[in-house]
């Protein structure tokens, strides 16, 4: 509201000085009584939520260190769940264990008012700790095939999981601030892409309160510890691995006239396919096709029988997804044929299951959490980030036929120094840690001021 739009200033200067003192004081001081009633608002529940932070700063740094010391594979988070479980239970949530594998779902109902689920995930990666840290992981299991691996922490889901406990145990500490069903969902395997997929497929939004809103965090091994990155609208890829089998006619090295050479072939079409993105997508399409991992063949003279191919798939659009794969084909196909091998020995292109889609924000939602951030942050540290070709799970909860609204914003935990240096060790590396005091803090407190504008505080 402006002064200057209600009195334009010819008519003030008419005005003797007494009225237009009362003319202004009449305006101004309802004003001035208004802002300052919304800032006591926002600066009570700001200050209740930063006491809670610091009497609760002990339990959630403890918590860092035990998950961070007890990493578990995707699909094995049997003891990680027990103490997610336990950290809701002992707050008087209403918990459902199992609901799919190792994810569980609490409930906090609070009165009449929205449903809105905070999801953490829970699992970890098969990488040997060298962050040298006093709370390293030395951790070694066994992986669904039965190899032992190092374990490690080093996609932040321990991170996920501390700041998700804090905000849980703010909003029962804070429960007479708000009403609604708050609903915490802690996934097994994000890792492997089954969790969120899972829960879904048992029942998620059918045996439990629909959520009008579905909240998470990623860590971002960019964005500082004490900022928090958004982007309204897309902000990660969808994914899909492809596995090719390049058959070819084996025998010996000394003898190729004899052979049809899978490795030759295969090596063409690892060529040919970077010719996808470059010429055959619109520019305007964001996508990448990786061939990550080639194998075949046993000894220096022997031309193997076929050549195993592991490609991971980025795109934006399920249908430039479709596409990609077709061009995969195509190609493959014509190069077999270029090399004489009949079509019942084309390559064999297999799509895993294990696809994610985009993670495509609610664009209003995320709006609305911003501008709650900004105004308690202030807008340098709450920053708008580009989309990446990154994954996450997270994506699905949005899908479904009930249009669940979601958004997903990157939690900053870099050590300051770290990124003053421009030495900042990227999620899922051996070298990956961040700074845990700031980025818990930073964490709950952006949770919880969003749960409290959603609540209706
Ligand atoms: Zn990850
Ligand atoms: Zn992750």
């Amino acid at each position: 509201m402006l002064l200057p739009t209600i009195l334009p200033n010819k008519k003030i200067a008419n005005f003797p000085l007494s009225n237009q003192s009362l003319l202004i004081m009449h305006k101004i001081i309802p004003l001035i009584s208004s802002l300052l009633l919304l800032y006591s608002v926002a600066g009570f529940a700001q200050h209740d939520i930063e006491s809670g932070i610091e009497r609760n700063t002990n339990h959630l740094q403890n918590l860092y260190f035990d998950l961070h010391q007890t990493p578990e594979l995707s699909f094995m988070e049997f003891n990680t769940a027990k103490k997610m479980a336990g950290e809701l239970k002992s707050l008087g949530f209403e918990v459902h264990e199992a609901v799919s594998g190792n994810t569980l779902v609490g409930l906090f109902r609070n009165g009449d008012g929205p449903v809105i689920m905070v999801r953490t995930d829970m699992d970890a990666l098969p990488v040997e700790e060298k962050t040298g840290l006093p709370y390293s992981s030395s951790v070694i299991s066994s992986d669904q095939a039965g190899n032992l691996v190092s374990v490690m922490h080093a996609c932040g889901h321990d991170m996920h999981m501390t700041v998700w406990s804090g905000t849980a145990r703010l909003m029962v500490e804070m429960k007479d601030q708000w009403k609604g069903t708050l609903m915490m969902i802690a996934q097994q395997a994000e890792e492997q892409s089954g969790g969120a997929k899972n829960v879904i497929e048992a029942g998620l939004y059918k045996k439990f309160p629909l959520p009008d809103y579905a909240l998470a965090y990623h860590v971002s091994d960019k964005i500082p510890a004490g900022k928090i990155g958004y982007c309204a609208g897309p902000i990660m890829a969808g994914v899909r691995s492809v596995d090719i089998t390049v058959y070819g006619e084996g025998g010996h090295g000394a003898q190729p006239d004899r052979t049809i050479d899978p490795i030759v072939l295969a090596s063409r079409m690892v060529v040919d396919f970077q010719t996808i993105v470059s010429r055959e997508l619109s520019p305007l399409s964001p996508a990448v096709v990786t061939v990550g991992s080639i194998h075949g063949g046993t000894k220096h003279n022997i031309i193997p029988a076929e050549v195993n191919l592991q490609l991971t798939i980025r795109y934006y659009d399920e249908l430039v997804g479709d596409q990609i794969i077709a061009a995969l084909k195509r190609i493959g196909n014509g190069l077999a044929a270029s090399a004489n091998l009949p079509p019942e020995k084309y390559p064999l292109v297999t799509v895993q299951d294990d696809s994610t889609p985009p993670v495509i924000n609610d664009e209003a939602l995320t709006g609305r959490l911003v501008n709650v951030l900004d105004n308690a942050f202030g807008k340098e540290h709450i920053l708008k980030v580009a989309p990446l070709m990154v994954g996450e799970d997270f994506g699905q909860y949005g899908l479904t036929p009930e249009k669940v609204a979601i958004s997903l914003m990157w939690l900053g935990s870099v050590p300051q120094e770290k990124y003053d240096a421009g030495d900042m060790p990227g999620l899922h590396t051996a070298y990956y840690y961040p700074d845990y005091e700031l980025t818990i803090s930073t964490g709950v407190k952006g949770m919880v001021l969003k749960l409290m504008e959603l609540f209706g505080n």
